[in-house]
């Protein structure tokens, strides 16, 4: 069984998707998506603001000024985007019936039943740093610890 993004907000967005068309409606998550969405067109629009508002062209007038607040706004977007995307992974926390492959052996993972919070990971992107959280999981097999690495997982059978 493929470990998929069934039951996560996307996955129920894109099958909304379809069954909009239809007539059919709403779910639960769509308040959440919702927000998301002001959310970030509120900071778009912050973002245009900084480079046409007209006070602030005296500070755009050097190809560099220019430059420095398109990167600086996009880079917030664009971490942004990232970080919400990260937060609402399912892999941040699948089902207990959904397996989870260990990276090392492939065996089936178990969570760790000391540790069930999902715990905060730290990497670098190229969006810049990212903070984002993860159920922690144990091998029984080979006794390794590892976070879910994403939808993909399959373990061997
Ligand atoms: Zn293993």
């Amino acid at each position: 069984m493929t470990v998929t993004a069934e039951g996560s907000w996307m996955s129920w967005y894109s099958r909304w998707g379809a069954s909009k068309r239809g007539g059919v409606p709403v779910s639960p998550k769509r308040t959440e998506h919702q927000r998301l969405r002001r959310e970030f067109v509120a900071m778009a629009g912050d973002a245009f603001d900084a480079m046409f508002d007209g006070d602030r062209q005296e500070q755009l007038m050097t190809m560099t000024q220019r430059e420095d607040c398109v990167l600086e706004k996009g880079a917030e977007l664009q971490g942004w985007l990232l970080a919400r995307h990260l937060a609402n992974d399912p892999a941040a926390a699948p089902a207990k019936s959904e397996p989870v492959a260990c990276p090392a052996c492939g065996g089936a993972g178990v969570p760790d039943k000391r540790d069930t919070a999902p715990v905060p990971r730290r990497c670098r992107t190229r969006a810049g740093p990212q903070e984002f959280r993860r159920t922690k999981y144990r091998c029984p097999k080979c006794r390794r610890i590892f976070f879910p690495p994403g939808r993909e997982t399959r373990p061997r059978s």
